[in-house]
């Protein structure tokens, strides 16, 4: 499997302005005080890979642009990325950015070409980057929410993370002849 090497942000959520995040290395730990921005590094993770999930749910893109004061910058100029450099496991890299543009459509591209959404997944998805995302991703909160489950409710969780959820119907039809 391949690994991030380093994340390229501009005017994502608190990252105002271009900021290079990285390099990571093996194992990489994010520390900060409240309010620093670490939950939005995860959001922008999740975003440039594609997926909808955590924090992002629900979020009008537009809202993803960094907060400009009023006096600061034109509106029509506002926009937003997050750029993944990303070493396969042969060692080439491939960049992956998803770009906000002010209007809050989304556009992007892989190594600096403009592709279209379903090509830019398609590839995440043929690299094996984050197929069963939603089964390792764990955000602030989720493991309160999941340690005050009732045993069904857990049941649920688990049956939705192993994909059973997804048989469970056929299941359920098969069960009935
Ligand atoms: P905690 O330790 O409390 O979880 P955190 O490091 O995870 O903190 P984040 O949630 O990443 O913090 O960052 C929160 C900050 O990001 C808030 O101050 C919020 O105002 C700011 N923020 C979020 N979206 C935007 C935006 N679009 N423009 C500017 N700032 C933003
Ligand atoms: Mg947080």
């Amino acid at each position: 499997p391949g690994k991030i090497l380093r994340l390229e942000l501009e005017n994502f959520k608190s990252y105002k302005g271009f900021q290079t995040i990285g390099p990571f290395s093996g194992f990489t730990a994010i520390i900060g005080r409240n309010g620093a921005g670490k939950s939005n590094l995860m959001d922008a993770i999740c975003f440039v890979l594609g997926v909808r999930t955590g924090h992002l749910r629900g979020t009008q893109l537009k809202d993803l642009i960094y907060a400009f004061d009023d006096r600061e910058k034109e509106e029509r100029n506002r926009r937003a990325f997050v750029r993944a450099i990303y070493q396969l496991a042969n060692g080439a890299q491939i960049t992956f950015t998803r770009a906000i543009n002010p209007t809050g459509g989304s556009e992007y591209s892989i190594d600096g070409n403009l592709v279209n959404a379903d090509e830019y997944n398609g590839k995440l998805r043929s690299l094996g980057i984050l197929v069963k995302a939603r089964n390792f991703l764990v955000f602030q909160g989720d493991v309160e929410s999941i340690a005050s489950k009732n045993p069904k409710q857990v049941t649920a969780l688990m049956e939705q993370i192993s994909g059973s959820e997804e048989l469970k119907r056929d299941y359920e039809e098969l069960e009935e002849k």
